[in-house]
């Protein structure tokens, strides 16, 4: 008998994990079908800088030593891509991790993170992990309402996180509004910019946010790898924010957290930017396109600026947002269902290679024209 008492009988997570519903990827199998079109996951049917693939081979030779714990060479590639201060940089094992690290470093017991509506997962997952208390904001239109978010503020908020553009609608906030909010912020809350799919926005009034990362005290940006540069298989993301965010956030981080292929990989992706123009304007084209014809057959689409859409399916019988899933699927076509994201009657579809982006409008073309029932070997 152990000397301590205790009413647990077994070890008991910390208030807030049981909590957490576990993210859950887009699918990425068809069962029975031959080919698969994975639409699910917004990866890009570009595939990574052929530079960015040798590097990662070279780098495989040495795997037995450890990695650069500070990650220099990457930290460099990406400081000299945007004019940066690599001591204001930090890489994570994707921006999930960096996300994450504010939330622990930032957030406790009693602690409030607010983000929208309609925001990225992990925001909730983040914040409920580190023991903090989410605070969701109301969207407007599907957008992010900068009113809304202030309203919610209050002495126990430490971070705000806004994806911009935010995934899974697509829609984003302009500059001139991501100013309102960082000014309308009391200083002691953090405000963290996701901006995961900014290559591909193509607004006059978008900006990244950049500059607001390198003058206020208060404000982080985070970027990621996964998505216009495709290596999302490598884990890579990057935060700029003040020297004493980084600083903090160094603290935490494990300190080997960047694989060394990874950092080979980065450094060569981020320079060769011929290879990101390829591939957002493979996405310009085929977002306007994809969003034009799906409008033809009668669905609606959430304008978006990123590099996936956001389907709206009416709510008749035989032709909602779980049939037309399943619909799809038949045809390997895998798209993202978005109801944990409360939108149960939408669909998100990246833009894929010119064949699945065809495939996927004829196959929602039958859909809607009550063909339901062929989707099976069509
Ligand atoms: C895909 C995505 C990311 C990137 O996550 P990684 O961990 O870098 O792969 C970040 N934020 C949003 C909103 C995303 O959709």
């Amino acid at each position: 008998m152990s000397a301590v008492s205790s009413t647990s009988s077994r070890p008991e997570p910390r208030p807030g994990v049981l909590a957490i519903s576990a993210y859950v990827p887009g699918k990425s199998h068809a069962p029975g079908v031959e080919k698969v079109y994975k639409l699910s996951s917004n990866e890009t049917p570009i595939g990574p800088s052929p530079k960015a693939l040798e590097a990662y081979a070279g780098a495989g030779a040495r795997l037995e030593d450890y990695p650069d714990g500070t990650a220099s060479v990457l930290r460099k590639a990406i400081a000299h891509a945007y004019g940066l201060d690599p001591a204001r940089i930090i890489c994570g094992a994707g921006s999930d991790e960096l996300l994450n690290l504010v939330a622990h470093v930032y957030l406790g017991p009693g602690d409030e993170a607010i983000y929208c509506e309609h925001g990225f997962l992990v925001y909730r997952i983040a914040t409920l992990s580190a023991g903090g208390t989410p605070v969701v904001a109301p969207e407007k239109d599907l957008t992010a309402d900068v009113d809304a978010i202030l309203a919610r503020v209050t002495a126990r908020t430490k971070l705000v996180f806004l994806a911009n553009p935010n995934n899974p609608t697509g829609t984003y906030l302009p500059i001139a509004e991501v100013r309102r909010l960082q000014a309308g912020l009391p200083a002691h809350v953090l405000l963290v910019l996701d901006a995961a799919y900014a290559e591909y926005v193509r607004r006059n009034d978008y900006e990244v946010g950049l500059e607001l990362a390198l003058s206020a005290p208060n404000v982080l940006m985070t970027r990621t790898f996964s998505k216009i540069h495709g290596l999302a298989g490598l884990r890579i993301g990057w935060a700029v924010g003040p020297d004493h965010v980084i600083d903090a956030m160094n603290r935490v981080r494990g300190p080997f957290n960047m694989n060394t292929p990874a950092i080979a990989a980065g450094a060569a992706a981020i320079a060769d930017q011929a290879h990101v123009e390829k591939a957002a304007d493979h996405n310009a084209r085929w977002l306007s396109w994809l969003t034009a014809e799906l409008e033809k057959i009668g669905l609606k689409v959430t304008p978006s600026v990123a590099n996936f859409l956001l389907i709206h399916f009416p709510e008749t019988p035989g032709l909602t947002a779980r049939e037309a899933d399943a619909f799809l699927i038949r045809r390997g076509l895998i798209l993202r269902v978005v109801a944990s994201y409360g939108l149960p009657n939408a669909l998100r579809m990246t833009v894929g290679s010119e064949e699945a982006n065809r495939l996927a409008v004829a196959a929602l073309a039958d859909f809607m024209a009550g063909k339901a029932n062929e989707g099976q070997g069509a």
